[in-house]
């Protein structure tokens, strides 16, 4: 489960990086391809260039090459030395086979001195024919080459085969002539019409670009996109076209994305001009090609991104596996702890401002009942001198160890053996305090119990040395005073003997009743063994002490036992001082009750001078 997610956020992670490369990468390809398309397209307009200009050249070569042909043929000079009419059918059949070598020739003309039609031929449905109606008709838009002797071949515009041959289908047309000369002097020209819409079809067959080849003035005499109005010989601006004012601007040009080129001049009078840019087919292709690069990369970056996310993720997967089991581990002593260690935590001033539900458990308060409580309030004895002490420990920056008696919200009481650390801030300033503890409520029951004898409840012989020890020790250091009384009842072994040993159990249970009401909270009574008790009273001088003994001598004699009806006890008292030893103090108690034995039990015997039995 933990496995899967840290995969899948590492490859999540990998995915996002790779995307971000991706975009990067775009951006970059976005910026390079402006450059990288304008260079191609400039190469291909480049190479188109040379390529129209080349064929022009070889064009006109041609036609230069076939007309030198002629004019240098003795056919044609045998007919200029004598024009008879059988001079010119050699001539008719040489221009008839010149003409018939290629299908651009559309038709041929000889013209004499004053440019009238002596012969002509031309070109239906593949077969060459003699036009005899054109015989002697005046060639007008032929120049009246120069009569000094020049060897240079004419070349017109290119025109609609409709403005000079109205009844012949539309095509562009293009003538050259070439003078004659007869003994140096003019004496006519050969004209030769060429069809070059398969010439200037096979220049603009270029489908990368949208080729445009226009007159000097922009008009439009032949487009890639074989326009229908300039198929039909209409007159067609590249200028209204593109909307360019301009033809020779370049920067007009650039922001249509046409680049120019002159193509040169076929004869003086006329230049052509060559206009080319990406055809939208290129454009697209070009497009098609960019997004499939980008799906392709997209691709390949998912696939990759994806495997090393996978490999990647191994070892931070294990890591997280070994953790998971750590803190598992840790969660389940954090448990423990919380359950059965008691614990708490308080502000520097000691308001607690946390604690553990173990410490809830034992305290019996609920966690928002303890928060911004002092510590103190669960203190068994609040004024106990060893929170002072525990204060002053603390407050030098140690920790305490030691037992503390609380007291829970039921009054219930608890010892716990804490250790108290300090905590400290980030930058060493003191915060609060940590108590943390383990119960030692049940070994302190016990040690109580130790104390206690199981007959009567109240304190065994055990606690009564601990007592008179404390007692004597104080006595002895500051000068307190304190007495003892010996207490044994009389005849006790009659209400054994009467009653049975169970009764005689329960009188000395309800006689340790009677003395522990006939005394005060700070004297300790105790059972001394058998039928024997002890009353050990601090601050009572010996005086005092006679009088309590009479008081208690009083009360046993006037109680009424249930089960045993009457009974009485006889007294030994005696005060502790510091010259005597405890033992011979002890010792002396035990001789006068012996003595109030002897005086006739039910009485209190003493150093005291008046200790007659009332009875
Ligand atoms: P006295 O002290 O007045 O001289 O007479 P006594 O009968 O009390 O004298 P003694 O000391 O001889 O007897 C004490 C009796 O107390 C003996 C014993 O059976 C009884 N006794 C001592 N301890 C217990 C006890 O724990 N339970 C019961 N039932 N009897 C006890
Ligand atoms: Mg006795
Ligand atoms: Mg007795």
């Amino acid at each position: 489960m933990i496995r899967k997610s840290v995969y899948r956020r590492f490859i999540l992670y990998f995915m996002m990086f790779g995307m971000c490369i991706i975009t990067l990468f775009l951006y970059l390809i976005s910026q390079s391809e402006k450059p990288i398309l304008e260079n191609s397209i400039r190469d291909a307009v480049v190479f188109q260039q040379k390529h129209i200009f080349s064929v022009l050249q070889r064009f006109s070569f041609s036609a230069t090459h076939v007309v030198n042909t002629l004019v240098n043929s003795h056919e044609i000079n045998n007919y200029l030395a004598d024009r008879k009419e059988t001079n010119l059918l050699p001539v008719n059949n040489l221009m008839k086979n010149i003409i018939s070598i290629d299908p651009s020739f559309y038709r041929a003309e000889l013209l004499d001195q004053d440019n009238q039609v002596l012969l002509s031929l031309y070109r239906r449905e593949q077969s060459l024919q003699n036009d005899h109606s054109l015989k002697g008709t005046h060639r007008e838009y032929i120049p009246r080459l120069s009569s000094k002797m020049s060897h240079h071949i004419w070349f017109s515009e290119i025109i609609s085969s409709h403005s000079l041959f109205s009844g012949s289908n539309f095509f562009h047309m293009l003538y050259a002539s070439y003078p004659l000369y007869t003994n140096q002097q003019y004496s006519g020209s050969v004209v030769f019409y060429f069809d070059i819409d398969t010439l200037l079809n096979f220049l603009t067959g270029d489908d990368s670009l949208d080729i445009y080849i226009t007159d000097q003035k922009g008009k439009i005499l032949f487009s890639s996109d074989q326009m229908d109005s300039i198929s039909q010989g209409e007159a067609k601006f590249f200028q209204s076209t593109f909307g360019i004012s301009d033809i020779r601007s370049e920067q007009q040009l650039k922001l249509k994305g046409f680049s120019f080129m002159p193509l040169g001049t076929l004869y003086s009078g006329q230049g052509l001009m060559l206009f080319c840019r990406a055809s939208s087919e290129f454009l697209r292709e070009k497009s098609d090609w960019y997004n499939a690069v980008v799906v392709e990369i997209f691709v390949i970056v998912i696939i990759f991104s994806f495997c090393f996310g996978i490999i990647i993720a191994i070892g931070p997967s294990r890591t997280v596996d070994k953790l998971k089991t750590v803190s598992k581990e840790k969660n389940t002593y954090m448990r423990l702890l919380d359950q059965y260690v008691p614990v708490f935590e308080t502000d520097r001033y000691g308001v607690i401002t946390r604690c553990n539900q173990a410490f809830c458990l034992l305290s019996q308060y609920s966690e928002s009942e303890l928060t911004g409580k002092l510590s103190t309030v669960l203190n068994f004895n609040k004024s106990d001198s060893s929170i002072a002490h525990i204060k002053s420990v603390l407050e030098a920056g140690l920790p305490w160890q030691g037992e503390v008696h609380y007291i829970s919200k039921r009054g219930k009481e608890f010892w716990l053996f804490s250790t108290v650390i300090p905590i400290y801030g980030e930058r060493r300033e003191l915060q609060g305090y940590m108590s943390i503890s383990t119960d030692k409520t049940d070994k302190k029951q016990l040690e109580v119990m130790v104390e206690i004898d199981s007959l009567t409840e109240i304190h065994n012989r055990a606690k009564l040395n601990k007592c008179l020890s404390q007692e004597y020790e104080r006595m002895k250091r500051y000068g307190t005073t304190c007495s003892v009384i010996m207490i044994d009842v009389d005849f006790f072994k009659q209400v054994n003997d009467n009653y049975g040993h169970f009764i005689g159990d329960k009188v000395l249970y309800q006689l340790a009743i009677v003395l522990n009401q006939s005394t005060r909270m700070v004297d300790d009574v105790g059972r001394w063994g058998g039928e024997e008790f002890m009353i050990v009273c601090p601050e009572t001088a010996l005086n005092d002490a006679v009088v309590l003994a009479e008081k208690i001598r009083m009360k046993v004699a006037t109680h009424h036992f249930p089960d045993a009806g009457r009974l009485t006890v006889s007294l030994g008292v005696e005060e502790m001082n510091p010259e005597q030893s405890l033992q011979s103090i002890l010792e002396k108690a035990d001789y006068y009750l012996y003595e109030a034995k002897n005086n006739g039990r039910n009485c209190v015997m003493s150093r005291v001078e008046h200790h007659q039995d009332s009875a």
